[in-house]
């Protein structure tokens, strides 16, 4: 069932909503199988896990065989950290876990036409599904969205609708969009969460079957990071881990609502001042689910830690000439993990990150980054 994440009121799986009545979000409470005889004859797909997944007819899948992704190690400081190739994806970034999961279930709920409002990777990988799954799909972006994400989302054949005004205008057009369409947002839409837990269950297996100390991870709307804890955790639950990982997540410190809600110990956003940054994937003001974040990565024992713009550019080049051609956001995570290695990094323990997008995404500002 679906699950208020504010006042606990429950709805059925299959209704068509994707808030509560009362303005909170929603949670998928499922119960989440791991038959690893049958999983291992599997395809190397998310789709693998398949009895963690909910969606009723495998008819519905929606899938370009995304997912398990490589897990390399790189070196980085005087040590080396595993990270998950996640800019590899079909659409170039990590959102086609949760866009799989998402219009798949789209299309079991027998829905024609969604919207979602993005500057960038989501509405790509939402535009990229519902073309193969035929459904329509309007996306609403603000003017300043860059025009290698316009185009790619435009490739997919969506309705690409330019909002003036800054993110936040977007996301209100959008709202107003999702009173008559079915709402296929990557913050607000329970099942896209599902799709990003598979990132979890992908490290369990490729660490044969074990659980990682730490996973660093970067933090917009937390579609990442809160899948994973979902992840986790259904291996908790299926008691095929007894421990969670600790989730660490990594802000720009020039958009870090996150950071400083936890160092004021408070539960809700702090309400901070936007400053420009390279790594726009995670430039934030006010993530919708902050509350969740902030209690996944406390949960876990975990932490924040906020990366300056010449940690990104220069983590960028360093990267590329790893053989990494990341987008700035994705460098932002791995000036992250430096700092993490530097202050806290213990020889045993098993550190997994991610490279969350592609650096041909990203054209235009790595341009500006070179430029200096
Ligand atoms: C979306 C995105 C992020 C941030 O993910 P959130 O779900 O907003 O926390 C990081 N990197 C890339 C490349 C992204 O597309
Ligand atoms: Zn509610």
């Amino acid at each position: 069932m679906l699950i208020c994440t504010q006042c606990g009121k429950t709805y059925l799986l299959n209704e068509r909503i994707w808030k509560c009545q009362c303005g909170g979000t929603l949670a998928v409470d499922f119960h989440a199988r791991f038959p690893l005889k049958k999983i291992v004859k599997r395809a190397h797909t998310m789709w693998r896990y398949r009895e963690a997944l909910p969606l009723q007819h495998d008819a519905n899948i929606v899938s370009f065989n995304e997912g398990f992704t490589p897990l390399v190690e790189v070196p980085l400081k005087d040590t080396s950290v595993l990270c998950k190739q996640e800019h590899l994806f079909p659409t170039g970034s990590f959102k086609d876990r949760g866009a799989a999961m998402l219009i798949s279930k789209v299309k079991e709920l027998g829905i024609q036409k969604v919207v979602e409002d993005s500057s960038g990777n989501a509405g790509s990988a939402i535009a990229a599904y519902s073309a193969k799954a035929d459904i329509d799909c309007q996306i609403f972006i603000p003017e300043s969205a860059s025009s290698e994400k316009v185009n790619q989302i435009h490739a997919y054949g969506a309705k690409v609708t330019k909002i003036q005004g800054d993110r936040g205008a977007t996301a209100e057009v959008a709202l107003q969009a999702a009173k008559s369409h079915y709402y296929a947002s990557h913050s607000w839409n329970p099942f896209f969460f599902q799709g990003t837990k598979t990132f979890a269950y992908e490290i369990y297996e490729q660490l044969g079957w074990n659980v990682p100390d730490t996973v660093i991870l970067p933090v917009g709307n937390g579609t990442l990071l809160l899948g994973t804890y979902i992840g986790f955790n259904d291996l908790l639950q299926a008691h095929r881990i007894n421990a969670l990982p600790k989730l660490i997540g990594i802000q720009a410190a020039n958009c870090a609502p996150l950071y400083h809600a936890y160092q004021e110990e408070v539960t809700e956003s702090s309400s901070i001042e936007k400053r420009d940054t390279v790594a726009k994937g995670i430039a934030i003001k006010n993530p919708i689910r902050a509350k969740q974040i902030l209690n996944a990565v406390k949960r876990t024992e975990g932490w924040f830690i906020t990366v300056k713009e010449e940690e990104i550019r220069e983590t960028l080049l360093g990267m590329c000439r790893n053989g990494f051609y990341i987008e700035p956001t994705a460098s932002a995570t791995i000036a992250g993990v430096k700092k993490y290695l530097e202050n806290v990094h213990t020889e045993k323990e098993v550190v997994v990150t991610a490279l969350t997008g592609h650096g041909l995404k990203a054209s235009s500002t790595i341009a500006d980054i070179i430029d200096g």
